[in-house]
């Protein structure tokens, strides 16, 4: 089959790499001139390679691996693996040891320093009790919910970070059943799938690129700077305009919208006013398109700033105790992650999950955060990124668009219906279950 895939950001990607494995014909159409969407490399004043948000994969990313596998990208070339680690610059905090699952969180937590021991039996009961309930809740529950009787410190040391990196909402909004998929598949799905994977090239390199250079060597299309301004039913065909100039433009028998909500919206409703296609296929189109435009959205930003001082003890990551305005949640060390590249030698990425302030307000409050629960007063902002719509807000009540629109129309990403919350893992995971229905469906 030939597929024109509308976005080249990690799903699209994705769907293509699944595609050409078994056989098909994928086009990546990408608007910008870079691929990797929200997860991809920024250049920062200096010039410096940074990414557009400092991001986190953990060791349950199986099917992300596995295409980073594929397109040539070795794991430990691409990227840090360490136990989770959920450690405070004071020394408190957990680090999981290196123990097959789930005997790595049970020793790890039973271990953490700073909690007391009726604090670390009650993670452990609660942990218990999620698992012997299969990692199911109502689907009304918040994080919150299920937290519920723990004790505060376990609430704001490690529950409320845990959930809002892993979601991007804090525990009294987050969905409480995606959250505890993500808890089951990393704390019991295997060996290593807690363990946190930290880039150590840019976020391209981790993968889009060289998925766009396996892809070329086997002749498939990638297009970049190729805004599609419409999808055209032919048939039971389909045309994608703009295409380069060509006599006569390619027919496609599947289009796979990879791109965010509101354009793959877009694009559906114009579909759904072309008279070539079906009446209830528009229909459809249109029911979609509304649970798609109805979508919230969350902020993350990054705060990249450098200083001469290094994280104590060497870490490569820190928590930080957040609060009203003292907003980051983690600290990285690029200089330690970017070990081979001088220019990131003392650059750190300060991360704000469900970011609710503008970057005037957040730099300044992040550097006072640094100087207070890190010591350094001699931070130098470089600069501040923030993604308004990082993720789609994963609350208990969200509904989310499903994957096939009918008529050969077919949607990937990260928002799309799925077992995860927006992560790297739920775009790639879509982009390839796309791939195998759309082409099983012919
Ligand atoms: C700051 C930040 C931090 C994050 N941290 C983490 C993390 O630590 N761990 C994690 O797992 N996830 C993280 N995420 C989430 C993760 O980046 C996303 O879930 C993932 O990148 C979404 O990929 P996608 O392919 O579904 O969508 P996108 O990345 O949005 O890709 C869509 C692509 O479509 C293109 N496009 C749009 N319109 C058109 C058109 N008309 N024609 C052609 N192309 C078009 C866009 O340019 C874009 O490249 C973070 C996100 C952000 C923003």
């Amino acid at each position: 089959m030939k597929v024109a895939i509308i976005g080249g950001g990690w799903a699209g990607m994705a769907a293509a790499v699944q595609l050409a494995q078994d056989g098909h014909e994928p086009s990546i159409f990408e608007a910008s001139r870079h691929l990797g969407g929200r997860a991809r490399a920024l250049e920062l004043p200096g010039p410096l390679q940074a990414d557009n948000g400092q991001h986190i994969l953990i060791g349950a990313y199986t099917e992300s691996l596995r295409l980073m596998r594929a397109v040539g990208v070795r794991e430990s070339d691409g990227l840090l693996r360490q136990p989770l680690a959920m450690r405070y610059a004071d020394g408190s905090g957990l680090i999981f040891p290196h123990l097959a699952a789930p005997l790595d969180a049970l020793v790890g937590i039973a271990r953490a320093s700073g909690w007391t021991l009726g604090e670390r039996l009650a993670l452990l009961a609660r942990a218990l009790r999620w698992r012997v309930q299969g990692f199911r809740c109502a689907p009304t529950a918040t994080v919150a919910d299920l937290c519920q009787g723990l004790p505060r410190r376990l609430l704001d040391e490690f529950m409320e970070p845990l959930c809002v990196s892993a979601l991007n909402l804090p525990a009294a909004q987050a969905c409480g059943s995606v959250f505890l998929r993500v808890l089951q598949d990393a704390l019991f799905a295997g060996s290593g799938g807690s363990h946190f994977l930290v880039p150590r090239v840019s976020l391209g390199e981790l993968f889009p690129l060289p998925a766009a250079q396996w892809l070329q060597a086997r002749g498939q299309a990638v297009h970049t700077a190729s805004r599609v301004q419409q999808l055209v039913p032919l048939g039971r065909q389909w045309s994608v305009q703009p295409t380069a100039a060509a006599a006569e433009p390619p027919r496609f028998d599947a289009v796979l919208l990879a791109c965010p909500p509101q354009e793959a919206a877009r694009l559906a409703l114009a579909a759904a006013q072309d008279e070539r296609l079906p009446a209830r296929d528009g229909v459809h189109y249109q029911r979609w398109a509304q649970t798609a435009q109805a979508l919230e959205h969350t902020a993350i930003a990054t705060v990249y700033a450098r200083t001469p001082s290094r994280l104590p003890s060497q870490r490569p990551w820190l928590a930080l105790r957040p609060a009203h305005d003292r907003p980051a949640q983690f600290v990285f060390d690029r200089g330690q992650l970017h070990s081979h590249d001088p220019a990131q030698q003392g650059l750190m990425a300060f991360v704000v999950s469900d970011c609710r302030t503008d970057r005037e307000t957040l730099q300044p409050q992040v550097l006072q955060q640094a100087g207070e629960q890190l010591g350094w007063q001699d931070l130098e902002p470089v600069q501040t990124v923030i993604e308004k719509r990082a993720t789609f807000a994963c609350t208990p009540s969200v509904q989310r668009p499903g994957m096939e629109l009918g008529h050969g129309l077919w949607a990937c990403g990260d928002y799309v219906d799925g077992p995860y919350p927006a992560t790297l893992e739920g775009a790639v995971r879509s982009g390839t279950q796309a791939a195998r229905q759309l082409t099983g469906s012919r």
